[in-house]
C-alpha cells in the first residue's frame, strides 16, 4: 500500500485505507482516482480451522490489492452477513443480519460516499449467497436514485476468478486467501482426521488442507487480472463523460 505523499510524481497512483487518511491525502486521491472500495464481510462460522471474520479479511485484502494498482480508497470492511451458515445449517459463532438492514447500510454508505465526491463506488462482498448480493444490489439501486453522478457496482470475489478457482465456504479457496492476508489466524492442525462436509463441518468446496499462501497469491493474481481492467474502464468512462 503506497503512503500518500505530496512529493510523489503527479501521475503516481495514490491509494489508502480511508480511515487512516488525513484530509489532504483524501483530497489528493479524489483528484486523481475518485474510487471508493467498500469491502463487505460477515461474522460467520468458517469451520474449526478458520476465523469467523474470514469474509471481511478476504474482501478487505482483495480491495487493498486492487486499489494499490488502480488508485482509490478502501473503507473498513462491513461485517453484515445476510443468510449466514447459522440459518442455513445451524452453525454457531455467526451473526446473522436481515436483508433490510444490509440494504439500508449499503444505501447510506453509497449516498455518503457520493456526497464525499467519490465518482465510482464498488461494494466488494466476500460473503456471497444470493440473498447477500440481492440486499446490496437493492441498497445500490436506491442510492442510484439519489446520487445520480456516482457510479455504483456490487462485486463478489467468487465472480472475479474466472474458471481458474471456484469460490467456496471455508474450503481451499477461502482458506488460501486467509493464509495470504492473515496467516496467523489459520490452524489446519485442529481439523478432524476425516473427510469434511457441509452438514458436519460447515465446509463447501475443496478440502481446506489443500490450501496454501502460494495458492492464495495465485488466486489474488487472477482477481487482479480481471478487476483492474474493470476499474480502469470505469475510470475511462467517467473521463469521457466529463
Ligand atoms: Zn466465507
Amino acid at each position: 500500500m503506497s503512503q500518500v505523499s505530496f512529493s510523489e510524481k503527479p501521475n503516481a497512483l495514490l491509494s489508502g485505507r480511508y480511515g487512516d487518511l488525513r484530509p489532504k491525502a483524501i483530497e489528493a486521491i479524489l483528484k486523481r482516482t475518485p474510487v471508493a472500495f467498500v469491502p463487505w464481510g460477515a461474522l460467520e462460522w468458517h469451520c474449526l480451522h478458520a476465523p469467523i471474520g474470514l469474509d471481511s479479511a478476504k474482501s478487505e485484502g482483495i480491495c487493498l490489492a486492487i486499489a494499490e494498482k488502480t488508485g482509490g480508497v478502501v473503507l473498513p470492511a462491513i461485517p453484515l452477513g445476510v443468510n449466514t451458515i447459522k440459518p442455513f445449517k445451524g452453525f454457531a459463532h455467526s451473526i446473522d443480519i436481515s436483508a433490510e438492514l444490509a440494504s439500508k447500510v449499503a444505501e447510506e454508505i453509497c449516498i455518503q460516499l457520493a456526497d464525499e465526491e467519490f465518482e465510482i463506488v464498488i461494494l466488494m462482498t466476500g460473503h456471497y449467497p444470493p440473498e447477500q448480493i440481492a440486499a446490496l444490489e437493492e441498497g445500490v439501486r436506491r442510492a442510484r436514485n439519489v446520487a445520480t453522478h456516482t457510479h455504483f457496482e456490487v462485486w463478489a470475489d467468487n465472480q472475479l476468478m474466472g474458471d481458474h478457482f471456484v469460490g467456496d465456504h471455508a474450503g481451499a479457496t477461502e482458506t488460501s486467501f486467509q493464509m495470504l492476508f492473515s496467516p496467523d489466524t489459520i490452524d489446519l492442525s485442529v481439523l478432524p482426521d476425516r473427510k469434511l462436509s457441509l452438514d458436519g463441518d460447515g465446509v463447501m468446496g475443496d478440502d481446506p488442507r489443500e490450501a496454501s499462501p502460494e495458492r492464495g497469491q495465485r488466486q489474488l493474481e487472477v482477481v487482479l487480472q480481471i478487476a483492474i481492467p474493470k476499474v480502469n474502464a470505469l475510470l475511462a468512462d467517467r473521463k469521457r463523460l466529463q
